[in-house]
């Protein structure tokens, strides 16, 4: 039982300060629909502050280096394992996620901050024999203040981890949360107080429409990155633009296949797409593998199993460390989840198990639904097609490979994709036909650190989680050094 929330304050240029407006948005537990903190609303004003702090915090934080940098990393690195179960039992709280794996998040934001905080030495120019009597070489260097936009899925681990690389390469940075998650971020605002130099690394909460839409906006950033969903990307890539020319990565959402051939273990294949779906948060995962294409030879052997799976699944308080699977986010996903939900049965999809709030005095309250498996989905299907992100997974028949490609293919998004199969040349001959920027074969689910994350398609521009990420953080500046023969010294022939 979490009691309320203490930390209320953002973090701007040092301080622990309410927004200027006085303004605040409560934050519930989706589990119970209770009030259980508040974090500031912040406006344009507010953002104007964070952004003047940080652009007069960034050329020292720049000048420092890579070692001293590192070295404060590291410290925050070591506060957030002080911290962990603190942070863990706010984000519980807070997201609705199940607590056994959320102990993974804050470990990941921890394992991050020691992998970037390593890497910094690879921030590195180039030299190029354009002619051969000059000098030609780039060297890198920061943007200066960047923004960062996170969704409401992995609050603490999204703000930590996305933040990392660009202070690593010597930049300020203003991190916004999601506004139905901002508290453990609030608690990461108490933390960071006290590790980095004042302005270098600011918290600012809010709406998406202000606080968020005033960080886009701003022309002092020039270099924006936001993980959330395509119609918000793309509102961002409008928005920065009318400002003028920012450098914006988007990581954005999926409607991700799994693709099983014949010749796979069922019991294993069947554990594996239920794992995919990321249940444990409720489907909200833009990785979730939430279309799975089954061939025709072990559809029913599979899908019987899933559906055995899915159905004997524990749906509870996210709390308690048997559960696995909480309540959806807030009230506007639960009703999104639950228009799907009438959109699949009305276009002909056939409910295989879930589909309705679990029965039981725990759930009179709180945004609660089923584990739920439709089959029966055509590829052209609106629960096919567009993201629900939220616990619904779709089973699609398949039986030649080029068919299950194309299907693969037929959306808008391109994020991650996972093969199943035991022979290596059908896996990798999909595998190259599958339009996705991340791939698991025989696999699902997991994120490798250094090795890049991003979309195809309408899942957005950029790759996180590797040297890639580390180096958008700079620009990159060509030097010539024109050089001529000493005077006065002449060759002797
Ligand atoms: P969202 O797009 O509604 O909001 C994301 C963030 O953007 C929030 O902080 C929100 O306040 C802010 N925002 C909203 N409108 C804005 C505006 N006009 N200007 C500036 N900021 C604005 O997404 P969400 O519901 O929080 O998260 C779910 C989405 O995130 C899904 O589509 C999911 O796939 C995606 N996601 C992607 C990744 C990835 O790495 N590709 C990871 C996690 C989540």
């Amino acid at each position: 039982m979490l009691t309320r929330v203490k930390a209320e304050r953002m973090l701007i240029g040092g301080s622990l300060v309410e927004s200027v407006g006085q303004q605040w948005d409560d934050s519930v537990n989706p589990a119970t629909e209770e009030v259980i903190g508040r974090a500031p609303s912040a406006t344009k004003a507010d953002v104007d502050k964070a952004v003047t702090a940080a652009e007069a915090a960034w050329p020292a934080w720049a000048a420092m280096s890579v070692n001293e940098r590192s070295e404060i990393l590291m410290i925050l690195a070591k506060k957030l394992e002080e911290h962990a179960e603190e942070l863990l039992r706010v984000e519980v709280a807070d997201t609705g996620n199940t607590i056994t794996p959320m102990r993974g998040d804050v470990r990941m934001a921890v394992e991050t901050l020691k992998y970037f905080a390593g890497l910094g030495y690879e921030i590195k120019g180039e030299s190029v024999p354009a002619t051969p009597q000059n000098l030609h070489f780039t060297i890198r260097e920061p943007y200066g203040v960047v923004g960062k936009i996170v969704p409401f899925n992995h609050p603490i681990m999204f703000a930590v981890s996305r933040a990392v690389p660009a202070l690593v390469a010597g930049n300020a940075v203003i991190v916004k949360p999601a506004e139905t998650s901002p508290l453990s971020t609030l608690i990461l605002a108490e933390i960071a107080q006290s590790v980095f130099p004042a302005g270098i690394f600011n918290i600012v909460t809010g709406k998406g429409a202000t606080a968020g839409d005033a960080i886009v906006r701003h022309p002092k950033i020039k270099r924006l990155a936001f993980i959330g969903s395509v119609p918000t990307g793309l509102a961002i890539q409008r928005a920065a633009a009318e400002t003028c020319v920012k450098n914006v990565t988007l990581e954005l959402g999926g409607k991700n296949p799994m693709i099983v051939f014949p010749d796979v273990d069922v019991d294993e294949v069947a554990q594996a797409a239920v794992n995919g779906m990321n249940f444990s948060w409720q489907g909200q995962s833009c990785g979730s593998t939430s279309r799975l294409l089954l061939h025709e030879d072990i559809h029913d052997a599979v899908l019987e199993r899933v559906a055995r799976i899915v159905s004997s699944m524990r749906v509870g308080d996210p709390m308690d460390e048997k559960s696995q699977m909480g309540p959806i986010n807030s009230a506007g996903q639960y009703a999104k989840v639950q228009k799907y939900v009438k959109v699949a049965l009305d276009d002909g999809a056939k409910l295989v198990t879930g589909g309705k709030r679990p029965s039981g005095g725990q759930f009179k309250k709180g945004y609660w639904i089923e584990p739920t498996v439709f089959s029966g989905v055509k590829a052209e299907m609106r629960i096919a097609q567009e993201e629900v992100f939220g616990p619904l997974l779709s089973v699609i028949r398949w039986s030649k490979v080029e068919d299950a490609v194309a299907i693969a293919n037929s959306t808008e998004f391109g994020l991650t994709a996972a093969i199943w199969t035991n022979d290596l040349n059908n896996a990798l001959w999909t595998a190259k036909r599958i339009r996705s920027g991340y791939l698991w074969i025989n696999g699902t689910s997991a994120h490798f650190l250094g090795t890049g994350f991003g979309g195809y398609g309408n899942s957005g521009v950029g790759r996180e989680e590797g040297l890639e990420d580390l180096l958008s953080y700079t620009e990159s500046k060509t030097i010539h050094l024109m050089i001529k023969p000493p005077k006065g010294l002449v060759a002797r022939s």
